[in-house]
């Protein structure tokens, strides 16, 4: 990173994803849609897909992300991530997506690493230590770049087991969990993901000073600022931090809560979380809003 001072992120400001992965464009989408960020893809503006020439995934974002904010000036968000097993020396990391072959098959991917852990480790119960890696990179017009990272730990198994996500998520599971990530629902792996981590350090070094560009109104209590950070926490750590926005929300706008009492508040809490239905969601997010939800109903 250069000694220059970065510049900030604005609503408004339009952001190059530089990806020509739809699923990826989306989901990044929906991570700063409620900071008024414009998300646009490297594939919508004819920008090259470069090629993956760096050792690392940091370099490998880096060079994404500084191809297109140049090709674009306008700055670019990049990320690069793949699959690190500890006793294949970190591999297949960066070579996570070449180990597919040209048809992208993941069953073939899958079978490589299971053949170079039986010839090199053997699969003892539980299975070989591996992390999930996901760098992010932010890049400026002129030249200045930030980097973050976010890891998943956990072990492998054999045979992989589960149809859901995508890419090693059959053979993986991650500590704590008895699921795969291929069995798990798509929101409980969000809700852990390194790729969640990742956007967790982006938001908070690069999203949290933006203010909700929405009216604060005649009562002074920011709505729409509780609203977007419910509906763009995704990490147990961001759902702690919004109760005790809530709870300072409380103190200060005591007379705009519809329920005080603790009995109330419960009462209608549950209310909330029978009613809603947001199967996609990840799990705090759905909290998050029953929580600022029973604030309010009468
Ligand atoms: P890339 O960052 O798009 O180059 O993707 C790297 C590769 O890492 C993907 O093609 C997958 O093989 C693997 N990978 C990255 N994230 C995940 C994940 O969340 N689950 C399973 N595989 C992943």
């Amino acid at each position: 990173m250069s000694d220059v001072a970065v510049p900030k992120l604005r609503a408004g400001t339009k952001l190059v994803v530089a990806s020509h992965n739809p699923g990826k464009v989306w989901e990044i989408n929906q991570l700063i849609a409620p900071y008024g960020l414009d998300a646009v893809s490297a594939g919508d503006l004819g920008l090259a897909e470069p090629e993956e020439t760096e050792p690392t995934f940091a370099g490998n974002a880096q060079l994404k992300a500084v191809a297109a904010a140049n090709g674009s000036g306008l700055p670019a968000l990049a990320d690069d991530s793949g699959l690190e097993v500890e006793c294949l020396g970190g591999a297949p990391g960066i070579y996570s997506a070449r180990w597919a072959g040209p048809g992208k098959d993941f069953g073939l991917a899958m079978r490589k690493v299971g053949e170079e852990v039986t010839a090199r480790h053997g699969w003892s119960i539980p299975g070989p230590r591996a992390n999930f890696i996901s760098v992010l990179c932010l890049a400026w017009p002129g030249g200045e770049t930030q980097i973050f990272e976010g890891r998943v730990f956990g072990h492998l198994v054999w045979p992989p087991r589960g149809g859901n996500g995508f890419g090693y998520d059959p053979m993986f599971v991650a500590d704590g969990e008895t699921q795969t990530f291929g069995e798990m629902e798509p929101a409980q792996k969000y809700a852990i993901s390194h790729r969640t981590r990742a956007f967790a350090a982006f938001k908070a070094a690069c999203l949290e000073h933006i203010q909700s560009t929405e009216p604060v109104g005649a009562t002074g209590r920011d709505l729409a600022a509780l609203h977007a950070a419910a509906a763009s926490l995704s990490t147990q750590t961001e759902a702690a931090q919004f109760v005790l926005r809530l709870k300072a929300d409380l103190s200060e706008h005591k007379a705009l809560w519809a329920h005080v009492t603790l009995e109330d508040y419960l009462s209608a809490l549950a209310r909330e979380l029978d009613a809603s239905h947001q199967p996609h969601a990840p799990a705090w997010r759905t909290l998050a809003h029953a929580l600022l939800a029973a604030s309010r109903n009468g």
